[in-house]
């Protein structure tokens, strides 16, 4: 049974990183919609509700539902996102579409994010209401669009206008069953709090010159990559959440390093000396205002997205 139904996420999956859903920002872009369908069929006639809702053409967000037993009852939702970010394919060892199945892994962008999770979840969901699963509360499956940016097309619109079709008390979402640490002593962390994102557009403008002579032109390029860099430079010091203490604690890091990580005043030239800059990284978004400059366009409008935190 579960090889059956390992074979299904896996094709499913498949399915969906060929489909290239890909958000780029822009309101023509994402095509959820060939997603939402795919997973409309793959659900389809199990015996519950299915619905599809399309803000804007080609963007569809999908949600199931098994009723539960008692109307009282909490209810669970398992919810994951079908859209996709952009690919370089440059940085790319294998078809980033392709969805190849290579030594028991599968390839390709949104193997990860989330697409492993939004087929997984649909696999069982279906399992659940073909073998007569009846929650006591409800159980909800939704497919999100647009989560890759912004939302305005996917769950910002069906909370603003379908809010009943998504509420729940409980949700089971993004990074779901990574097991971290000890091999012997595996677990799964529980999101507590979620950093908010607030997205900046910088526009630089010069004076048009002639090239050959730029002597004290007023150049917008040189003055973007001054901007830039003194975004880059720049230092913020750390400001400690509330939650960070137990964070810290649930590292599992010895004594020494817990102190450093709750010092504001050590902070900064601890996560310095870290070997590993992938866990320091995390760590200093977790304590810092951070900025990261993305994308730069000339010429036209610039991309959704210039500035990320
Ligand atoms: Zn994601």
């Amino acid at each position: 049974m579960h090889d059956s139904l390992t074979a299904e996420t896996i094709e499913l999956l498949q399915t969906m990183i060929r489909n290239q859903c890909v958000n780029d920002g822009t309101a023509a872009s994402g095509h959820e919609t060939r997603n939402a369908d795919v997973l409309r069929q793959f659900l389809g006639g199990a015996g519950f509700d299915v619905q599809q809702y399309e803000p804007t053409p080609g963007r569809a967000t999908l949600v199931a539902r098994i009723e539960g037993t008692d109307p009282h009852s909490r209810s669970l939702c398992l919810m994951g996102h079908t859209d996709v970010v952009p690919v370089n394919e440059a940085g790319w060892t294998r078809d980033p579409f392709g969805g190849e199945l290579v030594d028991g892994e599968v390839w390709g962008r949104g193997a990860v994010d989330m697409l492993n999770l939004t087929a997984s979840m649909a696999v069982a969901f279906r399992h659940l209401a073909r073998s007569g699963f009846r929650p006591n509360g409800d159980l909800v499956y939704v497919a999100v669009a647009d989560e890759e940016s912004g939302s305005a097309h996917g769950m910002q619109w069906m909370a603003d206008h379908e809010r009943d079709a998504i509420m729940a008390d409980y949700v089971l979402t993004e990074s779901g069953g990574l097991h971290s640490g000890p091999k012997e002593q595996p677990y799964i962390g529980i999101t507590v709090g979620e950093k908010g994102v607030a997205w900046r557009r910088l526009r630089v403008r010069g004076t048009p010159g002639h090239g050959s002579a730029p002597f004290k032109a007023d150049n917008a390029l040189m003055t973007a990559a001054a901007v830039i860099q003194r975004i880059g430079d720049y230092r913020p010091s750390p400001r400690f959440h509330e939650l960070w203490r137990t964070r810290v604690e649930s590292l599992g890091v010895d004594e020494q390093m817990q102190a450093a990580l709750l010092d504001p005043a050590r902070i900064d030239e601890f996560l310095d000396t870290l070997p590993l800059s992938g866990p320091g990284a995390q760590l200093h978004a977790c304590t810092h205002t951070t900025f990261s400059c993305n994308t730069i366009g000339a010429g036209g409008p610039a991309p959704a997205s210039t500035l990320r935190w």
